[in-house]
């Protein structure tokens, strides 16, 4: 794999050493099950109660507001259908640029209950419109908004803390997919003020298949997955233990060298615009407010590169996508970009780049000699 240059961060990143090593090591001696009242038992258990403690320390958290799960997508699952079940919510207010793990769950909700699904208007650059976002969060139903911290495909920051306050004003419930940003900004759920909050270990450098969600202890939240009393009662099946100190491994060292990488990352974003505007001048960049690790640009080719794109990439070893990874076999436009931009631009080639602190300049001049080949 050594040649190939990996531009895909946002669909997964690379484990890191120090997280595999962390794994192997209890993989290999604290074999205990979590539930045992034995001194294996107790072992694991106190594993697991520690990872949870350090994820509520790095994120300003209580450990009693974490549960683990498998995915985030499993948390999306969990909290919205709670929100229906328990808190009585009848009006969901999201946009069309989420996640499918949020918009197919509101989706299948709505097949199941009597719910109402409602989209804020976004601005041209792919940005949420805060005033429809205010008008349509106010109403007499029981209301949640369901709005994703960092977009996966254009990058772009959405200003929490204005959701946050329209939220309050309002009476209303804030979710917030924090997938892309979790590890890569600052983040501090009791300042953000946010009630439900969910992360991913896979996009900071830590293992698949295991997530978290956050809830705010004052929401009464009942099982989706039923079995044993394992998390407070609210998700049953045997924790991986292997798996939370992975993902607190990942978390941990991510947190530590946040700054450091915000800067390096930056300036490898930084280098990869300049170097598309003076070879395209014609493409463009989307986004107003986006965060360092994601960069979506629609290129100046016909409309006939557009199929081909990622597999002439791909043969010459480069991995980018066009949107998330889980459409990007679809051949499909994407959802994101489909609510947003021109029929003219949807038509033509889009990349998402997206960095981590294993890029290089040099891996970004063989991404756009490639580009100048198509
Ligand atoms: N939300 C966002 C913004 C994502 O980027 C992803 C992953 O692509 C998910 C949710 C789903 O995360 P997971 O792979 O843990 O289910």
């Amino acid at each position: 794999m050594n040649n190939k240059v990996y531009l895909d961060n946002a669909a997964t990143t690379p484990l890191r050493k120090e997280v595999i090593d962390e794994m192997m090591e209890v993989l290999s001696f604290n074999y205990g099950n979590p539930s045992s009242t034995h001194s294996h038992g107790r072992a694991a258990k106190n594993i697991l109660e520690t990872s949870r403690k350090k994820i509520a320390t790095f994120l300003d958290a209580n450990a009693s507001e974490i549960i683990f799960t498998s995915s985030a997508t499993e948390g999306a699952n969990f909290i919205l259908r709670n929100a229906i079940i328990n808190m009585g919510v009848k009006i969901f207010i999201t946009s069309r640029i989420e996640h499918h793990a949020v918009l197919h769950t509101l989706n299948a909700l709505k097949e199941e209950f009597d719910i109402q699904i409602r989209y804020v208007d976004l601005e041209n650059d792919g940005s949420i419109n805060y005033s429809s976002l205010d008008i349509l969060s106010k109403n007499d139903e029981k209301s949640l908004v369901a709005l994703m911290h960092v977009n996966n495909e254009t990058g772009e920051i959405l200003d929490i803390d204005r959701v946050a306050s329209i939220c309050k004003k309002n009476g209303n419930l804030f979710f917030c997919d924090m997938v892309q940003s979790i590890g890569k900004l600052e983040v501090s759920l009791q300042k953000m003020n946010v009630d439900f909050a969910i992360g991913s270990a896979h996009k900071f450098h830590g293992p698949k298949g295991v997530g978290f969600v956050f809830f705010k202890k004052d929401n009464y939240l009942s099982p989706m997955i039923h079995g044993g009393e394992q998390e407070k009662g609210l998700r049953a099946g045997t924790e991986g233990i292997h798996q939370a100190v992975g993902l607190v491994k990942a978390l941990e060292i991510s947190q530590e060298s946040i700054n450091e990488n915000i800067n390096y990352i930056k300036e490898l974003k930084g280098y990869c615009i300049d170097q598309l505007i003076s070879n395209f001048p014609d493409c463009i960049i989307i986004g107003k407010n986006t965060i360092h690790t994601i960069l979506n640009v629609v290129l100046p080719f016909d409309k006939s590169k557009s199929a081909m794109l990622l597999f002439s990439l791909d043969m010459k070893g480069i991995s980018v996508s066009r949107g998330s990874a889980c459409q990007s076999g679809s051949g499909r436009p994407s959802h994101v970009l489909a609510a947003f931009l021109t029929e003219e631009n949807q038509l033509r080639p889009n990349l998402r780049i997206s960095f981590s602190y294993l890029n290089t300049k040099e891996e970004i001049d063989k991404l756009i000699e490639a580009l100048m080949c198509i």
